[in-house]
């Protein structure tokens, strides 16, 4: 039959967590953690299943959540979102990413994207019939270039999407980024879907530029959030989207037809949970610890290390050690050492070859540690 996606495979995640796994390999490669979450979560979701909360919830997600998120955001972005109208509760980012583009992409409405790119941007578009619009971001920095986003800003552009901290680059905007963002969209009509996942995994002391900040910038923005990256639970599928009434509306239209709803106890016991906002508060110094560990083992390989000012990312040079491409050096060092990273070709369009790899350091120290014994030597 005819494919809606011809181009696209397997995802790069599941091709090398199935390689790690195969060869017994650390995996270092598909970003998850191998830690379990705070089990007081799992107590306040155990609680809502035995209380009986187990039927559909409302198609926007549970009021509790809802509202949990919306004075999160207040307190630590400074917006005010009305929980009833303005806050949707998602399976997890990718769904709410689908779901806005869909609820706002027709067919030849053009959409920005900063390359490299998360991998489920280039389809959505796609499926929406979109056109993908790729703008580099600078060379060796993975900075964004704000003259080359103003100059692919065209009269067909319907939303850029941006992401950071930045997978898998793991740069970070800054709040003045952002502002400047808001200049050149300020004459336009153009929408921002802001990928904000890594929101809590910020370091050196940097604060998160939320585009939730910028009163003018919220007012066009789905601002997307992640529980299973903030709270360690990758499995569970849990997030949110935030976005002006307006938006909302059009984003619950697709929503209802696409999921509904978002399992119910889950919803609730994420609610209760985030009454402490305490683990999201100590998540940037848990993670910075595991970058800096992490980074001081690698100090003496031939690796070069590229900055991880956010995520639980971390990209290095490997073209001191090997001339291999970026996909045959992961399966080697898969096979071969025994260390599972994802090639940075499968972020861009062209699969590109920069003798650069991404690991995930959202490990046990001792998981760190032994990846960085069988690393040692290179
Ligand atoms: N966006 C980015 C940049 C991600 O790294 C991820 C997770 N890999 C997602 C979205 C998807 O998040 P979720 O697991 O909540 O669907
Ligand atoms: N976002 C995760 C990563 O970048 C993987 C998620 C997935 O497997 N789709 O590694």
């Amino acid at each position: 039959p005819p494919s809606r996606l011809p181009n696209v495979g397997t995802t790069i995640f599941t091709v090398m967590s199935a390689l790690a796994a195969e060869h017994g390999a650390v995996n270092l490669g598909q970003g998850f953690p191998d830690f379990d979450c705070d089990p007081a979560l799992l107590a306040c979701v155990q609680q809502a299943m035995a209380e009986g909360l187990n039927q559909y919830p409302p198609m926007a997600g549970v009021a509790p959540l809802r509202e949990a998120m919306a004075a999160k955001i207040s307190t630590l972005y400074g917006h005010r979102y009305d929980a009833a109208s303005e806050i949707t509760v998602t399976a997890g980012a990718t769904q709410a990413i689908l779901t806005a583009i869909l609820a706002i992409v027709g067919p030849g409405d053009e959409v920005i994207v900063l390359e490299p790119n998360y991998d489920s941007y280039v389809p959505n578009i796609e499926l929406a019939g979109g056109v993908v619009v790729r703008v580099a971001l600078q060379a060796g920095t993975f900075r964004p270039d704000f003259d080359a986003i103003a100059a692919a800003i065209t009269p067909r552009t319907r939303a850029i999407i941006v992401n950071t901290p930045h997978n898998p680059s793991a740069s970070i905007w800054r709040q003045a980024d952002m502002q400047r963002l808001a200049e050149i969209l300020a004459p336009t009509d153009v929408l921002l879907i802001s990928d904000e996942v890594y929101e809590h995994m910020v370091y050196d002391g940097e604060p998160h530029a939320s585009a939730a900040r910028i009163p003018e910038l919220a007012a066009r923005s789905f601002v997307i959030s992640s529980f299973g990256k903030t709270y360690h639970v990758t499995g569970w599928k849990v997030g949110t989207v935030a976005a002006p009434a307006p938006l909302t509306a059009e984003f619950r239209k697709v929503h209802q037809f696409n999921v509904f709803t978002v399992n119910t106890p889950m919803q609730h016991g994420l609610a209760r949970f985030m009454a402490d906002p305490k683990p999201y508060l100590d998540l940037p110094a848990f993670y910075q610890h595991k970058r800096d560990l992490f980074r001081a083992g690698l100090a003496g390989t031939r690796f070069q290390l590229l900055p991880s000012e956010g995520s639980y990312f971390q990209v290095v040079d490997y073209s001191a050690i090997s001339s291999l491409n970026e996909a045959d050096f992961c399966r080697w060092l898969t096979t071969e050492i025994g260390v599972a990273a994802i090639p940075l070709s499968a972020f861009y369009g062209d699969g590109r070859n920069q003798g650069l790899v991404r690991f995930c350091y959202a490990k046990r120290d001792e998981t760190l540690q032994a990846a960085l014994a069988r690393l040692a030597r290179l």
